[in-house]
């Protein structure tokens, strides 16, 4: 933690908070609050995945637009925070219960209280025969009878309300779970999660001897719609066709917003031909609607994919497949975009 922030610290944080606001500027970047968290983090070294990927973004002469900031924080901040959520959420529940058990202590000891002075006023009751004795016995059993029924009733409420409480909780848990693995723009897979999940149907595929297909979309010239309707509108697009190809895979596929404007598709136990097919279909399905702004109605047109196709080989790992899969989206582009091409058929499913 001191190294972590070390680098804030005294007069040396001070000229590193202004390096980092001249550093942003220098990109065009204006210094909003996670702009300035995304490139301190990236300076102070301490999330070695973000400082890979921007590093390999500003080693290919990418320059970091705001939009690639926003995904680079979605990134590698979202799923911390929700991952925070969830931590804060675990200790809440401990908490609680903990509450309610000390609570559940004390009446039991009470309880054991209660044993012990009716194990007493049985035992007066034997030799007592006074009826005034016995009377005022009679009288203390009852007052100390009501006093247990009461606490009984303050455990009966505290319990309900720890139930409430762990209800509340176990949601605000399955939330932060979800969010952990969701992209927040178009509700897919996001891509902590895509990577991982392929990593298991990788290994899933290889033991039971299934195929296993990857498909990676790419909106086509993606950057006019940006640069002639804006951001929203472009954001609106990514939205269809997310929704597009979640509504349009099959229910075993794993469908998730791989980067920007890229997706991916992981298709277990489905052949290449299936993959070329479903992929294929879903071009088709994205290019068939005319798209018209919502804020006005205003035609936009139509917007077309590129789609890659790959299929997992004996012994092969992630990035292997994730670069055999990107090789043929680079391949459709370069044959002209709008179309699907696959690695083991040449045959190119064209528009
Ligand atoms: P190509 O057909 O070769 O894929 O061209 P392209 O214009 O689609 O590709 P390029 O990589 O040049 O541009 C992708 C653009 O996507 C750049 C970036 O500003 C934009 N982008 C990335 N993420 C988002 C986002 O979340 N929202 C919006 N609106 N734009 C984004
Ligand atoms: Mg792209
Ligand atoms: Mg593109």
């Amino acid at each position: 933690m001191t190294n972590e922030t070390s680098c804030y610290l005294g007069a040396a944080g001070l000229a590193f908070a202004h390096t980092v606001v001249d550093q942003l500027g220098e990109n065009e970047l204006a210094p909003t609050p996670p702009n300035y968290e995304l490139w301190a983090t990236y300076r102070s070294g301490a999330y070695p995945d973000l400082s890979r990927d921007i590093e390999a973004m500003l080693g290919d002469g990418q320059r970091l637009t705001p939009e690639l900031c926003e995904d680079l924080y979605e990134r590698h901040f979202a799923p911390t925070r929700s991952f925070e959520q969830l931590v804060q959420t675990g200790e809440s529940i401990a908490q609680e219960l903990a509450g309610a058990l000390a609570h559940l202590r004390d009446v039991n000891a009470s309880a054991g209280g209660y044993a012990g002075e009716l194990e007493t006023a049985a035992s007066i009751m034997e030799t007592a025969a006074d009826p005034s004795t016995l009377r005022a016995l009679v009288r203390g059993l009852i007052t100390e009878t009501r006093a247990v029924a009461a606490r009984n009733r303050s455990l009966e409420e505290r319990m309900e309300d720890s139930s409430r409480q762990m209800e509340t909780l176990q949601l605000s848990v399955r939330q932060a779970t979800q969010e952990a693995v969701t992209d927040g723009l178009t509700g897919l897979a996001n891509r902590r999660h895509f990577d991982r999940s392929l990593v298991r149907h990788i290994r899933e595929a290889s033991r039971d001897g299934q195929s296993l297909c990857l498909i990676v979309f790419d909106i086509d010239h993606f950057k006019q719609v940006n640069d002639t309707w804006g951001h929203p509108v472009g954001d609106q697009v990514i939205r269809y066709v997310a929704s597009t190809l979640r509504g349009g895979a099959p229910p075993r596929a794993l469908a998730a917003r791989h980067g920007g404007e890229e997706f991916a598709l992981v298709l277990p136990q489905t052949d290449v031909a299936e993959a070329l097919t479903i992929a294929e279909t879903l071009r088709q399905k994205i290019r068939a609607r005319t798209l018209s702004r919502k804020s006005s109605g205003e035609l936009i047109g139509t917007v077309t994919i590129s789609a890659g196709v790959a299929v997992l080989k004996a012994g092969e790992g992630r990035e292997s497949l994730v670069r055999r899969a990107d090789a043929c989206l680079y391949q459709a582009k370069k044959a002209g975009r709008d179309r699907v091409i696959g690695e083991a058929s040449s045959s190119a499913a064209a528009a």
